[in-house]
């Protein structure tokens, strides 16, 4: 026996800012919004809107007034979704550099920054989601709530680490979201609220599925850091759909545990339970890795669903033990930390200092100029799943065994032929005469005679 695949799909929206750019002489300054305009205006020369499909299946898009953002195409695997999110920044790298280009020819200067964080410099709070496919059970929002501790504490695993500053003095914590989550959850009038969404938006089958869109994850630059955060909640979902309980493990105040678990950097101050019991955020990860592991003990495992489960057991044990030297070049918080400390170490710099909040900042672009995480690669010291060529195909090529796979053939042909279409999650649409659609309701399905017929029609 193995494990049931699973759809999974990651949105990142991305911070931006321009540095340097010149002061006009009326109107205020280069602003985000502007720059997100440069940033898209050769996509929407190419597509004709700033919500465009990819040929690798993907979504990239700009609301008004929004940050860009970047929605892999659908993955049966995580390192799938690795991959399709990392050709996914290689893209909008790409878009940065042009529209710098672009500021300088027009006389205005100044260098176009993207951040995979989740603040900006003004506290405007963004997100990733994370999209995961569920077979239809009456009980949807039972099974939603029992996963609320799970999302709560995982962040001592896959949180990317932040420094918050206090009247006391900076400190550092796990992740930088949670205490804009903490806001947004006093008002929250069910304890999922803030962690997933609950809208009922399967882009499938709404018979036989539903989409868990979880937004209360931090942003991942470390692709390890991606794998366990998307590979460990797919693990658990199986175990909750094939009748795994987790409700003996409600907490009893996640508004505020979600905060507190987040700024003891040691994970084993206990909170407090529904049941009255007492557990810390590592008793609580302890516990879900073991009924996972007892789930799947006696199935044949994939080596990625393997890889997961020891990165798992290892970021434990490097809390449980305090050697964070055995997960400090695969979770974004400890390489994040071990930069900071090594920086302060050789500067003297506080931890409040704006040269360590620069270095942060420069840990989060996704420039391989500016940013620190292609060097950390180089150097060893931040962990690859995927190698370059393979990041540099996924931009335009879609995951094979998916939908994905319909959608991006489509896109291609209908680009290669220079005709007018329109695509979301479950349509193939060609705009002539003929208004041809297909509707693709099943996410797992990678062939079907409608659409190759559609692609014909197109080259014909
Ligand atoms: P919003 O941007 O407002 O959050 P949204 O979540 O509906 O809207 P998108 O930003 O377009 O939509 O992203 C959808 C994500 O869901 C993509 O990453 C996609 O791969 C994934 N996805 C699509 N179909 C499914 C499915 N059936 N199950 C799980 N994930 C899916
Ligand atoms: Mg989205
Ligand atoms: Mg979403």
């Amino acid at each position: 026996m193995s494990l049931a695949p699973r759809i999974v799909g990651l949105e990142t929206e991305y911070g931006i800012t321009v540095v340097g750019a010149r002061q006009p002489e009326t109107g205020p300054p280069l602003g985000a919004d502007e720059a997100a305009r440069y940033l898209f205006r050769k996509v929407v020369e190419w597509g004709r809107s700033s919500n465009v499909f990819l040929r690798n299946g993907g979504r990239l898009y700009l609301d008004v007034g929004s940050h860009p953002e970047y929605a892999t195409a659908e993955c049966d695997d995580v390192r799938d979704v690795v991959v399709q999110d990392r050709a996914g920044e290689a893209i909008l790298v790409d878009l940065a550099e042009e529209a710098t280009a672009r500021l300088a020819e027009e006389g205005i200067g100044g260098r176009i920054h993207l951040l995979k964080n989740n603040v900006d410099s003004a506290g405007n709070a963004f997100g990733c989601h994370e999209n995961y496919l569920l077979r239809r059970r009456r009980d949807f929002q039972r099974t939603v709530e029992q996963l609320v501790p799970f999302f709560i504490t995982r962040q001592i695993l896959t949180g990317a680490g932040a420094v918050r500053e206090t009247p006391g003095g900076a400190t550092y914590c796990f992740s930088q979201r949670s205490e804009h989550l903490w806001d947004a959850m006093s008002s929250a009038t069910t304890r999922s609220r803030p962690i997933i969404n609950s809208r009922d938006e399967p882009h499938g089958d709404p018979d036989l599925y539903r989409r868990l869109h979880v937004i209360s994850g931090d942003s991942s630059v470390a692709e390890t850091t991606t794998l366990l955060k998307t590979g460990m909640t797919a693990l658990l979902l199986d175990l909750v759909e094939a009748g795994g309980r987790l409700d003996d493990l409600l907490l009893a105040d996640p508004m505020r545990a979600i905060r507190d678990i987040s700024r003891d950097l040691t994970a084993t101050t206990p909170v407090e339970l529904v049941n009255g019991r007492r557990r810390s955020a590592l008793e609580l990860q302890e516990e879900y890795l073991e009924r996972v592991l007892a789930h799947t003990a006696g199935m044949t495992l994939r080596p990625v669903e393997l890889e997961v489960l020891e990165l798992w057991e290892r970021g434990l044990r490097a809390l449980r033990t305090g050697d964070h030297s055995l997960i400090d070049t695969e979770l974004d918080w400890a390489i994040k930390q071990r930069l900071i400390e090594r920086y302060r170490a050789g500067s003297g710099a506080g931890l409040a200092d704006v040269r360590v909040s620069r270095l942060i900042l420069a840990y989060h672009d996704i420039s391989p100029v500016d940013g620190l995480a292609e060097k950390l690669r180089e150097r060893g010291l931040m962990a690859r799943v995927a190698s370059h060529e393979e990041i540099e195909a996924a931009r335009t090529t879609p995951p094979q065994t998916t939908r994905a796979k319909l959608r991006g053939d489509f896109v291609a042909a209908a680009q290669e032929h220079r005709r007018d279409h329109t695509v979301d999650w479950v349509h193939l649409k060609l705009n002539d005469a003929s208004q041809h659609t297909v509707l693709c309701k099943d996410p797992f399905a990678s062939t079907d005679a409608r659409v190759d017929a559609l692609i014909a029609a197109i080259g014909a």
